[in-house]
């Protein structure tokens, strides 16, 4: 068993499926006797279907009045909202897309609201902590982790005897005709035992730091460049006028965000790019970086070549194409003949030099097209197996490829996407603060090394405070108007980007976390990496407005129990260089911050 976690999926219940009256199909099963006073810890990734909630943890009260449920998967929001519409309503609604001229896409909500406390269904990453007390009196707790992409909901029902946690497949997504064979089902991880959130917390750190691809540990995440900055406002002049900036800014990986492409879902670039994806990946390789390139790599344009010659490659649901992200449809990577193409696509990209794959939109389709190599009630789950298909086979064509996830901010989380991504988005609005909060999310379960940030220009920020947050963890990724910087920018940009090159680090015990701060902390937002083995650490701040003047003391982390007991520590402020020595007194009773004016803070402490 991975890291003391079992997987069970106890022999399926199998509802009757009928027209009228489909059910929902019981994967997995498990009671815990005795149990009571039961919480759940619920992260919400960031999704546009709940734009203004940000990346949240949420601790739950489930009582046997209160059952909770935790809906996973890439349309969560979306299906948590018809679940809660329907709980209050006594409805049957089906999963739907919204439809309409003025429909953007990214939502997917057709009814009901995003998830609020007092209801019972949930969007969730796909795991999650229980504490609870036992029959004896002791806490004890459990983590929970789905093995799959698909929408499972994940129910916590408490009765006067104990906890009962099961999984579901929704009778919306999920009808096929024949069961399929229990490994081919959504498994649950599951691991409990004696301690709390926190202990829970820690076992999934191990199963999930064990799930991440292991090259994506192999090398400190990179500094990345990307083109979202000017939106699909691009062309060969303005990529390579970008190229040059990011180029003498030292970065890494450069990529071309969508724009590039002549037609979603053909994968080839705008004719005014000389040599096509081969050119532009020379473009990035004779300036000595590697290229990445954006696909939406499900999705097919309405007047794309695959689109027009091969309709019957489109998924199709409730009788009709989807329109979704940017008004494109999705194809049904369920479907074997759609789902060859867009790996060869791919396949194609990697072959003219592409070396990191940024893939956005709708990678999971649903789909209930008859006429597909699915089964048509179970379409989804087909297409969850058909998008880990093109991914393990371009991982093993192109050993180097590195593969970025960001489908709408992110979603969705679970042991397989982990499996098959190199690294994933936190946020997508490309904003200091929410990248912030989505580090802190992220960095309660998984490596600082796999919360890519992206950062867009924030003119209303004072730069430092603006960059704060982007020097922990990483990836890194530029998305400002890099050739309109002013020197005096690019000069603070370059501190930056050494500081972030200083501390990054591909260990898989590495993690961001709050700084602990004393005094009056309003105003002052703080991000740190952990304690490395021997002790050193870096905490960033942001000092807005009406913490100018506040006395604020930043606590750094003593790690106890491995030999960390310097008396003399050494404070260095990473902006300006200068370092003085304290105590471990001193350091204890808190480092002070400089609150003089609203800016950004970089501190590091080590033994001296
Ligand atoms: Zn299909």
């Amino acid at each position: 068993m991975p890291h003391g976690f079992e997987r069970i999926v106890a022999h399926p219940e199998r509802p009757d499926h009928s027209a009228e009256r489909a059910g929902d199909t019981i994967v997995a099963r498990l009671r815990l006797d005795g149990w009571h006073d039961v919480t759940v810890r619920v992260l919400h990734p960031f999704t546009w279907d709940a734009k203004f909630r940000g990346f949240r943890i949420d601790e739950l009260v489930v009582s046997p009045a209160r059952p909770r449920t935790l809906v996973s998967g890439a349309y969560s929001v979306a299906d948590a909202a018809v679940l809660n519409h329907d709980d209050a309503h006594g409805t049957r609604t089906p999963f739907d897309f919204p439809e309409g001229e003025m429909h953007d896409g990214v939502l997917y909500r057709t009814v009901g609201h995003s998830p609020e406390p007092h209801e019972r269904y949930h969007d969730a990453a796909g795991w999650c902590t229980v504490a609870a007390i036992d029959a004896d009196g002791r806490a004890v707790a459990l983590a929970t982790a789905l093995d799959r992409s698909d929408a499972v909901l994940l129910d916590l029902l408490a009765d006067d005897h104990g906890l009962t946690v099961q999984t579901r497949l929704p009778w919306q997504a999920f009808r096929p005709a024949e069961l399929p064979a229990a490994d081919a089902l959504p498994g649950l991880l599951v691991r409990h035992g004696h301690g709390d959130h926190a202990t829970a917390e820690a076992w999934l750190r191990e199963l999930l730091a064990a799930t991440v691809p292991s090259r994506a540990s192999d090398a400190p995440p990179p500094l990345i460049a990307d083109t979202w900055g000017f939106g699909t406002d691009i062309d060969a002049d303005r990529v390579s006028a970008f190229f040059d900036v990011a180029a003498d800014l030292g970065v890494e990986v450069v990529t071309v965000d969508k724009g590039w492409e002549d037609h979603v879902g053909d994968w080839y670039a705008q004719a005014g790019y000389a040599g096509g994806v081969a050119g532009i990946a020379a473009l990035a390789h004779d300036r000595g970086m590697r290229l990445g390139l954006w696909v939406g790599a499900g999705n097919a344009a309405p007047d794309s070549r695959v689109a027009t010659e091969h309709p019957d490659w489109l998924a199709t649901w409730n009788g009709r194409h989807q329109v979704v992200s940017h008004r494109n449809h999705s194809l049904c990577l369920g479907h074997e003949p759609a789902r060859d193409h867009v790996l060869a696509c791919l396949d194609r990209l990697a072959s003219d030099g592409v070396d990191w794959l940024l893939h956005d939109f709708e990678t999971i389709s649903r789909c209930d097209s008859e006429h597909h190599t699915h089964d048509p009630g179970a379409g989804e789950a087909a297409g969850v197996a058909g998008w880990y298909f093109v991914l393990a086979a371009l991982r093993e064509a192109h050993p180097n490829l590195l593969i970025e996830n960001c489908w709408n901010g992110g979603k969705p989380l679970d042991l397989q996407m982990i499996a098959h991504h190199d690294t994933t988005i936190g946020d997508d609005w490309c904003r200091s603060e929410e990248n912030r909060l989505a580090a802190l999310g992220l960095g309660v379960y998984l490596p600082s090394t796999w919360t890519s940030k992206y950062m867009g220009d924030e003119p209303n920020l004072p730069l430092r405070a603006q960059l704060a947050p982007y020097l922990v963890g990483g990836p890194w990724i530029l998305m400002g108007d890099l050739p309109g910087w002013t020197d005096s920018q690019l000069s603070e940009m370059q501190r930056a980007i050494a500081i972030y090159r200083e501390w990054r680090t591909a260990a898989t015990d590495a993690r961001a976390v709050h700084p602990v701060l004393s005094g009056t902390t309003a105003g002052v937002r703080g991000l740190a990496y952990t304690p490395r083995p021997d002790g050193a650490q870096l905490a960033t701040f942001a000092v807005a407005e009406p913490a100018v003047g506040a006395e604020v003391r930043w606590h750094p982390a003593l790690r106890s129990g491995d030999g960390v007991t310097a008396e003399t520590w050494i404070v260095r402020d990473e902006w300006g260089g200068t370092e003085h020595r304290v105590t471990r007194a001193e350091l204890e009773a808190g480092i002070p911050l400089d609150t003089a004016s609203a800016d950004g803070l970089a501190l590091s402490v080590r033994r001296a």
